[in-house]
């Protein structure tokens, strides 16, 4: 609250600590904003995702989906997305079944937090590809190498 009393009076400018610093109340992330981020993750994620993606991709994928519910930083959402995923695995065959399963399990969690259930059909109108993030194969493929997974150049070798 110290620093929303300092707010005050500086008369709604910024409390900072000479650097321009925001306070740890404006950084604090809480679930609802943590899960509207992900969501716009993974849905753009599930937009860009191949039309016919290699066996390798569909594999990283499925992977990926399985280690994200483990590791995802809310623990009981964690919980029940884990539960999610082991009851509806990644469908991962095409573009359209990849970004259809991850409107499905959203519509899981919707349903358990008593969310509506949203129409899928419209899922592609809301989410597309980041435009701004295309031609960055070079920067995956960096960051792959240096994590050291598969696909990256250093595990090529
Ligand atoms: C993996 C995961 C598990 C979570 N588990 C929990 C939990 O157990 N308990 C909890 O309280 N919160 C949980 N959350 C957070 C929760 O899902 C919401 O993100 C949060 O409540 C904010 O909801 P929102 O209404 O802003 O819309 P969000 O659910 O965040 O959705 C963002 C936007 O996506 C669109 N959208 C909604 N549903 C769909 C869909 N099915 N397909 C495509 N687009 C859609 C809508 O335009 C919506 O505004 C979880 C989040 C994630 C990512």
């Amino acid at each position: 609250m110290q620093a929303v009393a300092e707010n005050d009076r500086m008369g709604g400018a910024k409390a900072s600590d000479g650097a321009g610093a925001e306070s740890s109340e404006e950084n604090a992330v809480d679930r609802e904003t943590l899960g509207r981020a992900t969501w716009t993750f993974l849905h753009t994620l599930a937009a860009a995702y191949p039309e016919r993606p290699s066996v390798e991709r569909q594999r990283k994928t499925s992977l990926f989906m399985t280690l994200f519910a483990e590791l995802y930083p809310c623990e009981t959402c964690a919980d029940g997305f884990q539960e999610i995923v082991a009851n509806h695995p990644p469908r991962t065959q095409s573009n359209a079944a990849f970004a259809r399963w991850m409107c499905e399990v959203h519509n899981e969690v919707n349903v358990s937090i008593g969310k509506p259930v949203y129409d899928c059909s419209r899922a592609s109108e809301r989410w597309g590809t980041c435009e701004s993030c295309k031609g960055h194969e070079k920067e995956l493929d960096d960051f792959l190498s240096i994590a050291n997974l598969p696909g990256g150049a250093k595990s090529k070798k």
